[in-house]
């Protein structure tokens, strides 16, 4: 069984600030910034490679709800989904980062050329 499927049974203990049928929101272990939480469908799905566009829809909703409830809807957050090796996926169970509570910068994410894969 997977890490945040353990999470998702209780099996390991997490900082949960939202939860409903389909859908756990926790806290980063490992915050990057001032709010970090990790949204995760309870069902496993891999990776965004697999997700349908169902379960998509309701996660949708549900991270717009995370967002409104940790107050930071409003001033702004950030979405970010790792997929695979290079996007740097390190838990092989869908997760979306909701990252804000502060302004975000936007860093050089990678030095190779990007004319490279034109
Ligand atoms: P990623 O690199 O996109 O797969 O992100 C995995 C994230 O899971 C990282 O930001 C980790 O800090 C976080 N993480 C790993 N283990 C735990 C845990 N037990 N509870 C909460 N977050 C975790």
């Amino acid at each position: 069984m997977c890490l945040f499927c353990k999470i998702v049974n209780k099996e390991i203990p997490a900082n949960i600030e939202m939860e409903d049928e389909n859908f756990l929101a926790f806290h980063d272990i490992n915050p990057k910034a001032p709010v970090h939480i990790l949204v995760i469908p309870k069902q496993h799905v891999d990776s965004f490679n697999e997700v349908s566009a169902e379960t998509m829809a309701g996660m949708t909703t549900f991270i717009q709800e995370v967002a409104e409830h940790v107050g930071i809807k409003e001033s702004g957050y950030r979405l970010i989904n790792n997929v695979g090796h290079n996007g740097g996926q390190e838990v092989k169970h869908l997760h979306w980062h909701v990252i804000g509570g502060a302004k975000l910068t936007f860093p050089h994410l990678t030095d190779a050329d990007p004319k490279d894969f034109l």
